[in-house]
């Protein structure tokens, strides 16, 4: 009843359902992350690098 694997079509193993093999399961996940997932950018970047450290009170 299971249907096979995503990425190559074998049936499916338990421990990596519903692909057969961690092989399968890596290579969705990296298409997944490629085609998806972008970082955002940070465009509110307003940290000074030529500000003095932070002062202590003491
Ligand atoms: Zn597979």
């Amino acid at each position: 009843m299971s249907k096979p694997c995503p990425i190559c079509g074998r049936p499916p193993v338990d421990d990596f359902k519903p692909f057969c093999s961690r092989r399968c399961k890596t290579v969705d996940l990296n298409r997944w992350l490629s085609e998806g997932y972008r970082i955002p950018v940070a465009d509110d970047w307003d940290e000074d690098p030529e500000a003095p450290p932070p002062q202590r009170p003491n």
